[in-house]
């Protein structure tokens, strides 16, 4: 996917919110500029095809229908609650995400091993559902 085929609009509010975003949650932008641009590219194609901001980084079976759940709508479940950007877009300084929140048996502990929160003043506003998401998790993996 190329920019040229991304509506301005849908690029431009992502790019407003990705930039609101890191400041909230005490994160910041992937070193690595074409990292963060690919996410933001696919956040921006979800937005404007979609109507909302479907992580990009992941398979649905059925795009339209993932939408209602809303677990994978960016900021994440898994963002609000662990504070964990499986899309590299919201990481430490050095491009890491921070996995410190996760249950042991996350792929994101088995990939990365424990990456502390340089912010933990910052972020995770629905920590108090990691109960439900974990349920989700084993019921409906997404
Ligand atoms: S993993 Fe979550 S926070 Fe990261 S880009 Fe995807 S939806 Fe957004």
């Amino acid at each position: 996917m190329e920019e040229k085929d991304i509506s301005q609009k849908s690029l431009a509010l992502m790019r407003k919110f990705v930039a609101k975003y890191i400041e909230k949650s005490g994160t910041a932008l992937h070193p690595v500029d074409d990292v963060s641009e690919g996410v933001i590219l696919g956040l921006a194609h979800n937005h404007q095809t979609l109507g909302k901001p479907l992580c990009p980084c992941r398979y649905y079976p059925d795009k339209e229908e993932e939408v209602q759940h809303r677990t994978w709508i960016c900021a994440c479940d898994d963002m609000q609650i662990y504070k964990y950007c499986h899309c590299l877009l919201f990481v430490t300084e050095d491009g890491l995400p921070i996995t410190e929140y996760l249950p042991d048996d996350h792929e994101g502990r088995e990939i990365y091993g424990l990456v502390r929160d340089p912010s933990p003043d910052k972020g995770r506003p629905l920590r108090h559902k990691a109960a439900e998401r974990e349920e989700e998790r084993r019921n409906r993996p997404s």
